[in-house]
């Protein structure tokens, strides 16, 4: 019998993508030499109501900087990927889940470039049997084939299969569609009556290792 097979998704399921904005906002503010003051001012600048592009004309007006707003958000948004983080239990969740006979598989849509940077910036390179990274060109989740593509590549086929993520579209309609069991990451949101209706819900990726330990694969 093939092992239990669990697809996670990338940004905000394994990886804290706020977190990896803000120190590459801290990051830049160092480089550029504004001092603890001035990575306070584009946190707060960041946090507020602007658009990217006002936010960044805001933040180059106040410190002189040369480059245009366009420039500096393409600039800071180009190292993003190095400041990854993962969220604190991911790496050892799945080495847990490794251990206890799962395979894993990574299925994201995005930059291929960008995503595998940030898989390698948090040291999880290792921990996935398949990984797929659907291009904003191509197909991509929730389109199940790309579920079913990730599976064979991993090695076996979707059943017994597991969801995990934090679209409620992307990763939970398209891995129902494909026949999966979907655990939903809320990050604390309120799951709509509406939509997709995820098997389990947990707040952060620690209490989804847990379910997955528990439970094993459906049969
Ligand atoms: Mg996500």
């Amino acid at each position: 019998m093939t092992e239990p097979l669990v697809i996670f998704d990338l940004d905000d399921t394994l990886i804290d993508y706020a977190q990896a904005a803000d120190r590459a906002l801290a990051s830049f503010a160092h480089q550029r030499g504004l001092g603890e003051s001035g990575v306070q001012f584009l946190r707060d600048v960041n946090a507020g109501t602007l658009t990217v592009h006002e936010a960044w004309q805001l933040i180059g007006e106040h410190f002189l900087l040369p480059e245009s707003a366009d420039e500096l958000a393409r600039s800071v948004a180009a190292t993003l990927p190095d400041h990854a983080v993962a969220f604190e239990g991911a790496v050892e969740g799945l080495n847990s889940l490794r251990e206890a006979g799962w395979r894993t598989a990574l299925l994201s849509n995005g930059s291929p470039s960008v995503q595998l940077t940030k898989v390698r910036a948090t040291g999880m390179e290792e921990l996935f049997d398949a990984v797929l990274i659907c291009d904003p060109g191509g197909t991509r989740k929730p389109d199940p084939t790309v579920f079913e593509d990730i599976a064979v590549r991993a090695g076996g086929g979707l059943r017994n299969s597991w969801m995990v993520g934090d679209s409620l579209t992307s990763d939970i309609g398209g891995g129902q569609a494909a026949g999966l069991t979907t655990l939903w990451i809320s990050h604390g949101r309120i799951l709509p009556d509406h939509g997709p209706q995820p098997d389990h819900v947990v707040s952060n990726i620690s209490a989804a290792f847990q379910i997955l330990l528990k439970e094993g694969p459906t049969s």
